[in-house]
């Protein structure tokens, strides 16, 4: 009988316990300010923080070895060149349900540069600043790469913002002065202040590179190399060294500068993102009375000459384009990050404070100048890749390769891979990125593909 009351008494009690929270009002949801920083064109295996021997992210390192940060070399990231992975990051979906970023003339599309068209992000989907938007947040892009504006459909959702016109305006103090501007629009930090959510892009590693002066102790004095193109036409010197017809030590010289000139604009980006923290901090954002939270990856990397190729933006989803880091801090505990991670998983972290269980996979549209500027069939076909442990699949050139990237770090012995399941899943990949391009709406066919391959 004693039991029985026992039992019956505890929930009441735990049920009156509940109610009389609820009389209360529910707690006010944590609204912390949120900082997203992207480190454009910056691969993981260049970043003293990634075990590079050159003194490449002394910032980064720092962050990284701070108290409750949580940091991995190890991300993947959605796609190859800018808009896809902006794109990805700020809708929180994979390419081929945002479709952003195939490139071409085709209807739809704008031009982005001279030379540049390509597929906007289009407003099906929310975006980060949207919704935090709509959660009283004021919403803040600041964007050293061009790209990101509203021609490419990034912008949609910020109520501020201020892009370069071009690569290279915001380098130097460019892009701290761009940062200073813009949070003037914006009501400053107090108790009663609107929280904050900031994107800022650090382009400073995208081409052009400044050269390196002669009084850098680690590198060798260069000059500045920037490929430069006319609208619409390859840079003679790049097409040269893709296409295998540049003199093999004129080869040579041209990859050790360009690594050079690389590692010095990588440098230069984990000094300005130390800037863009420093400003944060010192005008009470981050530091101050409100909790918050801060994100840093990058988009992509960069193809510095490796297997002959220069350059991003094609489907060949080596390492040097995909793996990139990523770095959260904040106020409040952040979970740890699994070791393998899908660099999408930063929109998460922003939101929720932690990394959902997404799948490791890239995948990039087929290029539309490639095949034209330097050989029939490069970069013809889209790709695509997933990464389970060390395996990583890839789907390049139509052909079906595996890579074992604990014995293989530097991918040069793929094997042929024919197992059904990967292969199906690749190829599914593919139909879907190939539909989502099109621009039509999903058939039912292709949204229970979608469906089973975890994208709705
Ligand atoms: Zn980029």
């Amino acid at each position: 009988m004693t039991d029985l009351r026992l039992r019956l008494a505890l929930p009441a009690a735990l049920l009156a316990a509940a109610l009389t929270a609820a009389c209360a009002g529910p707690a006010a949801p944590e609204r912390p300010n949120l900082v997203f920083v992207v480190l454009d064109n910056v691969r993981s295996d260049r970043l003293s923080l990634c075990g590079y021997e050159r003194p490449t992210s002394p910032f980064l390192v720092q962050l990284c070895g701070r108290e409750g940060s949580r940091c991995t070399c190890d991300a993947q990231a959605p796609s190859s060149w800018t808009l896809p992975a902006h794109a990805s990051y700020f809708t929180g979906a994979e390419v081929p349900q945002h479709g952003a970023g195939k490139g071409g003339d085709d209807e739809g599309n704008v031009r982005l540069g001279p030379g540049t068209h390509a597929r906007p992000l289009d407003d099906a989907l929310p975006t980060l600043a949207e919704t935090l938007g709509e959660r009283g947040y004021q919403t803040v892009l600041v964007s050293g790469n061009p790209l990101v504006s509203p021609a490419s459909g990034l912008t949609r959702g910020f109520t501020t913002v201020r892009h370069a016109s071009f690569f290279g305006e915001f380098s130097g103090p460019g892009l701290p002065q761009a940062l200073e501007d813009a949070l003037e629009s914006v009501e400053p930090p107090s108790e009663s202040a609107a929280p904050l959510f900031l994107f800022v892009n650090i382009a400073n590693a995208h081409r052009p590179w400044p050269g390196v002066p002669e009084r850098v102790d680690w590198l060798p004095p260069r000059l500045m190399l920037s490929f430069p193109q006319k609208a619409g036409r390859p840079n003679p010197q790049r097409r040269s060294f893709i296409t295998g017809t540049m003199d093999p030590d004129e080869a040579a010289e041209l990859v050790a500068h360009l690594g050079d000139v690389y590692d010095f604009s990588v440098r230069s980006a984990d000094r300005t993102l130390r800037l863009v923290l420093r400003t944060l901090r010192e005008g009470g954002w981050i530091g101050g009375e409100r909790p918050f939270r801060v994100v840093v990856t990058s988009d992509h990397g960069e193809h510095l000459g490796e297997r002959g190729l220069m350059g991003h933006a094609d489907p060949y989803l080596y390492e040097e384009l995909t793996r990139v880091p990523l770095a959260v801090y904040g106020s409040a505990p952040i979970p740890e990050l699994p070791r393998q991670i899908a660099a999408l998983a930063s929109y998460d972290l922003l939101l929720d404070g932690r990394p959902r269980r997404r799948p490791v996979r890239a995948l990039a549209f087929a290029s539309d100048t490639w095949p034209r500027w330097y050989r029939p069939g490069l970069g013809s076909r889209p790709g695509a890749a997933i990464w389970n442990g060390s395996e990583k699949f890839v789907s390049h050139d139509g052909e079906i390769l595996r890579y074992d990237l604990a014995e293989d770090p530097g991918e040069l012995a793929p094997e042929r891979w024919t197992e059904e399941e990967t292969v199906a899943e690749l190829e599914a990949l593919l139909a879907a990125l190939e539909a989502s391009a099109s621009g039509e709406p999903p058939s039912p066919e292709m949204l229970e593909l979608l469906r089973s391959l975890g994208y709705l």
